[in-house]
């Protein structure tokens, strides 16, 4: 079985890494998709996204980050995969998620979507909350691995003095 988990990873936290470790265990291999979305700002780019994750599942031998931008079952269906993975935290998620995996699934009914609910202790996580209590230059090191807390605290001072990526 081959899987896609895509999202924004902006940056990866350790609720990312759990859907990751867990998906990777029940696929055969698992690529992990980092979507460019013109819509969003995001604090970091795709290529610095990328490198995140690949630092962040070097452990996972089937465990692929490659970028995508545009529809999520073109992207799938380049990758030959089988199965769209998606995280479940609360019900707040459920009725986007919901949506989402139908609207997929009649644009092509070959590829299913997987849920896998959040880890208890990663039930609150998400790279939003991260973003601000790092910006209020709190201790984010329990939801996130230490190099990604680095490059957040760095990023942000840099945007506190007008540099950084836009
Ligand atoms: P998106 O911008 O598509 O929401 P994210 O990068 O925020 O992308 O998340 C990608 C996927 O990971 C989504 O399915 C999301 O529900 C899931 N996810 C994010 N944080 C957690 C968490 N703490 N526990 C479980 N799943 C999570």
């Amino acid at each position: 079985m081959r899987a896609v988990y895509p999202g924004s990873f902006d940056p990866v936290t350790f609720g990312h890494l759990d859907i990751i470790r867990r998906s990777s265990a029940l696929a055969d291999e698992l690529i992990v998709g980092v979507l460019i979305n013109r819509a969003k700002t995001p604090l970091f780019s795709s290529e610095e996204r990328v490198k995140m994750l690949v630092d962040a599942t070097k452990e996972f031998s089937n465990v692929k980050i490659e970028v995508f931008s545009g529809l999520l079952v073109d992207f799938a269906r380049q990758c030959g995969a089988d199965v769209i993975v998606r995280g479940l935290r609360a019900i707040t998620d459920f009725e986007y998620e919901l949506q989402m995996a139908q609207t997929n699934r009649i644009m092509e009914p070959s590829i299913d979507t997987m849920f896998l609910t959040t880890s208890l202790q990663y039930a609150y996580l998400s790279s939003t909350t991260v973003k601000e209590v790092a910006a209020y230059e709190g201790d984010i090191s329990h939801f996130v691995p230490e190099k990604v807390a680095e490059a957040i605290h760095r990023r942000i001072a840099e945007r506190k003095t007008g540099r950084g990526v836009q």
